[in-house]
C-alpha cells in the first residue's frame, strides 16, 4: 500500500488498522500518521521516536514513495526549477516562485499533455500519462522535506498537463494539499489553471473548499481561441464560460499576449466584455521569448496599450513580468511566465 497516495483520512484508518493488526499501542498510529505529511520524513528510519522493530516493518509494509530530483536550476533572480523523476520514462518539472515571504510552488499533473495548444511546449511534447495523487503532491512534500526551501506558501497547477483531464488524481492531491492532517495549505492558496473541461470544470466547483480557478483564455472568441487551442472544438468558450460562472470567489483569465494573434484592439474590447460579464481579473502574459516556433510576444509597449485600453473599458488586469529567464524557468503549461505575484503593472 502506498499511504501517501490516499487522503489524509483514508491514510489515517489504513494506518490505525495496520498498527491493531501488529498488536502496538493505539497511539503508534498517531506518531506514524503525523510523518506522512504534518511534520514528513524522507524514509521511516529519520523517525526517532518509533521502536526500531516498528521501523522496518514499516520499511517493509508501508514504504514512502519519493521522485528523484534529477536537476536544480536556480534563476539569478532566485526562481528554482526542479526535474524530477518518477520513473524509467517520466520526468515532470515544478518552479519554486519566492516573492518575499510568498513561495508558490508551480506543480505538474501529467508528463506531456493531450492538448496541442499551440504556443505551449508540453503540448509540443504531445501525451505520456497521467500523474497518481502522490506523484503530483511529492512536489510539495519534497520541498517540506529540504530545508533550502521548506513547504511552499501557495501551490499553482500550471506546470506541466492539463490538470482537470487528469481529475481523478488532482481532486484527491487537492484534498491532501489542503486538509489539515495532510499539508495544510489553504484552498485560497492553491490555483487550479485550465483550458476549461467543462465536466471537470464543474466537478471543481461543486467542492466545498474555494480553491482558486484560473482559465487559460488566451482569446476572447471561439473562432480565435480554436486557432490556439484546439480544446474550443469540444468545449467552445461559450460553454466554459457559463461553467465558470458556478465558481463563487472572482476568477481569472490568463491571457498570454502574442504578435498579431490575440493582441489587437478588437481583441481588447471583445476581452473586456467577457471579462467585464464574468467578474474576473485578466492577467496578461508576455509569451516566454523563444517559445512556440513561429509565435512571437507582443512587444512590451503593446501589452501596456493593450491593458490601458482593458482598463479604459472597465476590466481589472494586471501584467505579469517574466521570472527564471535564465532557466527556461516557465515550466510546462505556457512556455511563457509561470510569475504569479511580480506584476510589474497593476490597479
Ligand atoms: S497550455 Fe496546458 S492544456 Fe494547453 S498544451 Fe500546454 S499544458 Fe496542455
Amino acid at each position: 500500500m502506498n499511504l501517501l497516495d490516499l487522503t489524509p483520512d483514508e491514510a489515517e484508518s489504513a494506518v490505525s488498522q495496520w498498527i491493531a493488526d501488529r498488536g502496538d499501542p493505539a497511539y503508534r498510529a498517531r506518531q506514524v500518521f503525523r510523518r506522512l505529511w504534518q511534520r514528513p520524513v524522507a524514509a521511516w528510519c529519520d523517525t526517532t521516536d518509533l521502536p526500531r522493530t516498528l521501523v522496518q516493518a514499516l520499511e517493509q509494509d508501508l514504504p514512502l514513495q519519493r521522485p528523484t530530483l534529477e536537476t536544480l536550476q536556480e534563476s539569478v533572480d532566485g526562481t528554482v526549477k526542479f526535474l524530477w523523476r518518477l520513473d524509467e520514462n517520466t520526468a515532470v518539472e515544478s518552479v519554486l516562485i519566492p516573492d518575499r515571504k510568498r513561495r508558490t510552488l508551480c506543480v505538474s499533473s501529467q508528463a506531456g499533455c493531450a492538448y496541442g495548444c499551440v504556443f505551449c511546449a508540453t503540448g509540443a511534447m504531445g501525451f505520456q500519462r497521467h500523474l497518481l495523487p502522490w506523484e503530483i503532491t511529492a512536489q510539495v512534500r519534497e520541498l517540506a522535506l529540504d530545508p533550502r526551501f521548506g513547504a511552499p506558501t501557495h501551490v499553482v497547477f500550471m506546470g506541466m498537463g492539463e490538470p482537470l483531464h487528469n481529475w481523478t488524481a488532482v481532486d484527491r492531491a487537492l484534498t491532501i494539499l489542503n486538509h489539515e492532517r495532510g499539508m495544510g495549505i489553504g484552498a485560497r492558496r492553491i490555483t487550479v489553471s485550465t483550458i476549461g473541461i467543462v465536466p471537470n470544470l464543474r466537478r471543481l466547483a461543486a467542492r466545498s473548499e474555494q480553491f482558486k480557478v484560473a482559465l487559460s483564455l488566451h482569446a476572447p472568441t471561439s473562432h480565435r481561441r480554436g486557432r490556439l487551442m484546439p480544446v474550443d472544438r469540444t468545449y467552445p468558450l461559450a460553454e466554459v464560460l457559463d461553467a465558470m460562472r458556478a465558481f463563487r470567489k472572482r476568477v481569472t483569465f490568463e491571457y498570454v499576449m502574442i504578435k498579431e494573434m490575440n493582441d489587437s484592439e478588437a481583441d481588447a474590447r471583445d476581452l473586456a466584455q467577457i471579462a467585464r460579464d464574468a467578474g474576473a481579473l485578466v492577467n496578461l502574459l508576455p509569451l516566454h521569448p523563444g517559445g512556440a516556433q513561429g509565435l512571437e510576444p507582443s512587444s512590451n509597449d503593446g501589452i501596456k496599450q493593450f491593458a490601458g485600453l482593458l482598463r479604459s473599458l472597465g476590466a481589472q488586469v494586471t501584467i505579469r513580468r517574466s521570472r527564471g529567464l535564465d532557466i527556461s524557468g516557465a515550466c510546462g503549461q505556457l512556455r511563457v511566465d509561470t510569475t504569479l505575484r511580480n506584476d510589474v503593472e497593476s490597479k
